[in-house]
Parts: structure tokens; sequence; C-alpha cells
């Protein structure tokens, strides 16, 4: 079936009401847009597990701050509808700011707890700029399940906590990082790597890789491991690093002794793109 573009709320609304009343069950996919594989990993679970999948692109001015990407932000719209036409999503909607933050808005969403540390320090805005788009992107899609990446592993637990704490009926569905063949997590951010900016972004996801195979292997005390971290992607050529640590996977605290589930999680910039990576390790 051809995908419908959706272009306002009262359009959203028609559509979301018609499918509730006819039992439905509605899921969504929150995107920014330039769009690639590991997006399309997110619209086929909605797929398989609801009724309708509504998939969603809007570049949040609210959670970029000063200074960031806003306005380069990759945009290839055709492209993306292309893309999510062929995995079968049922309705893509792209609304424009003033509809989402119309004259006069001022209410926000405050993060939870787990917002403050890691990307909420070198991004101190960024989380109530996602959260509040979320929820109301929830709101307004009225869905009963929201698929996440793993890749912002962070934004993925802020999310599940906000949808607890402000018992909003969404189920949220974690999805796993989807890589390149050679180990570079998807991101619309790497158009913007050169080719060496590109070697050098490898080494993140081989520290990932290293660091999973230590802690595997034995290695428990964190400053060693967060040492080691450093070190390797210092070798492999990334000198601006915000954070590379391996953190509680419940509730990201930096733990002395490291015990599983763990996730070991990296921010750094290549040349002048900011990438994010991470690595989640279960007990076996
Ligand atoms: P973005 O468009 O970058 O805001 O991402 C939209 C959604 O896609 C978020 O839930 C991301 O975590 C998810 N996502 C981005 N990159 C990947 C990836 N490589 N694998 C799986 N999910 C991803």
């Amino acid at each position: 079936m051809k995908i419908e573009i959706v272009r306002d709320i009262p359009q959203l609304t028609n559509i979301t009401k018609k499918m509730l009343s006819e039992g439905k069950q509605i899921g969504v996919v929150p995107t920014m847009g330039a769009l690639h594989a590991g997006h399309m990993s997110l619209a086929t679970e909605s797929r398989n597990q609801t009724d309708v999948t509504i998939a969603t692109i809007f570049v949040n001015p609210t959670q970029f701050a000063a200074g960031e990407d806003l306005a380069q932000y990759p945009r290839d719209l055709e492209n993306d509808i292309r893309l999510l036409e062929e995995v079968g999503v049922d309705y893509v909607f792209i609304p424009d700011s003033d509809q989402v933050y119309p004259e006069g808005f001022t209410t926000t969403v405050q993060p939870p707890q787990v917002a403050m540390t890691l990307e909420g320090e070198h991004r101190p805005t960024h989380f109530a700029g996602v959260a509040t788009v979320v929820l109301k992107l929830l709101n307004m899609t009225r869905a009963s399940k929201a698929f996440f990446g793993q890749k912002d592993y962070q934004q993925s637990l802020v999310i599940q906590r906000m949808v607890e704490d402000l018992n909003v009926p969404c189920e949220i569905v974690v999805c796993p990082i989807v890589r390149d063949t050679d180990g570079l997590a998807l991101s619309s951010r790497n158009a913007y790597l050169s080719a060496t900016d590109r070697e050098i972004a490898l080494s993140i996801s081989r520290t990932l890789h290293i660091t999973e195979q230590l802690i595997r292997e034995g290695e428990r005390d964190n400053h060693v491991v967060m040492n080691e971290m450093k070190q390797s992607l210092i070798d492999g050529g990334v000198d601006m690093i915000d954070y590379a640590m391996v953190a509680n996977a419940n509730d990201l605290t930096i733990p002395e002794e490291i015990e599983l589930p763990a996730v070991c999680l990296i921010a750094a910039k290549v040349g002048k793109t900011r990438l994010i990576d991470n690595c989640l390790i279960y007990e076996k």
C-alpha cells in the first residue's frame, strides 16, 4: 500500500481516531529523518508488533543547543519517504516547527534523573527537548507502542522513565544497534565524515568491542577498564573524547567495580562530527 504523508495535526487526529475506533493498535517510530537501515529496523519492528505504523520526521529544534548542527542536519525527505514506503510504513507525519511549537508554547518536560549525566552533562538542554517532543508525539499519534534505538542508550532510559513517571499509556520498545559492515554504528551524522574521519571513527566501535572482551575476560576494576577505553580511542586517532565510560545499565551510575548488566558508552568528536555509540553487556 502507498504510504500516506500527513503534514498537520488535525489530519493526523482524524487518522488516529479512525484507527482506534477500528480497534487497531498504533505503533510510532520517531525520527529526525535522513533515514538509514537503523531507522528501518525500528519501522520493521513496529510493523511486526502493531497494526498501523506511523513514522514521524521532525528535526526538533529544542533538542539542539546554540552552536550545534541544527541548520546543517542532513535532510533528504524524498529518499526518506521512499525507504519508509519500502518497509510498509502506513503513515509518515512531517509537521513543521510552528505546529509542534505554536506561538505561546511554554510547557516542557523536566527529564528524569538518568538524564543528568553523560549526554546531559555535555548537552545540558538536550534531554528536556527530547522528552518534551517525544511526549507530544506520543500524544499526537496515540501510539500504544513506540520504537527507539539502543544506539541512543541514555535517551531510551530517559524516555522509559518519563513514560513510567508520567503514566503515559505507551510501551517503549528498544531495538538493537544496526551497524555498517565495518562496525560503525549507522547514524545520519555519518554523512558528515570524510574518508579519513571515517577511518578514525571506526576505533569507537573497535574500542567498545575490546572493552566488552576485557570485561568478559573478568576485569572488573572500572578504573582500569575506562583507562583502557580512553587509550584505545587515542591510539585510534580519536582525540576529542567527551566520555568513555562503563556504567550500570539500569541507572547509568559509574561503579568502581563493574557488575553486569553494564553498558560501555562513548561520545567523541571526529573532525567536526560528534558521534555516540555503546555496547550492552549482559550476564551470559
Ligand atoms: P534520529 O533520527 O537520529 O533521532 O533517530 C531516530 C531513532 O532511530 C532513535 O530511536 C535512534 O536511537 C534510532 N537509531 C538511530 N541510529 C540507529 C542505529 N544505528 N540502529 C538502531 N537504531 C538507530
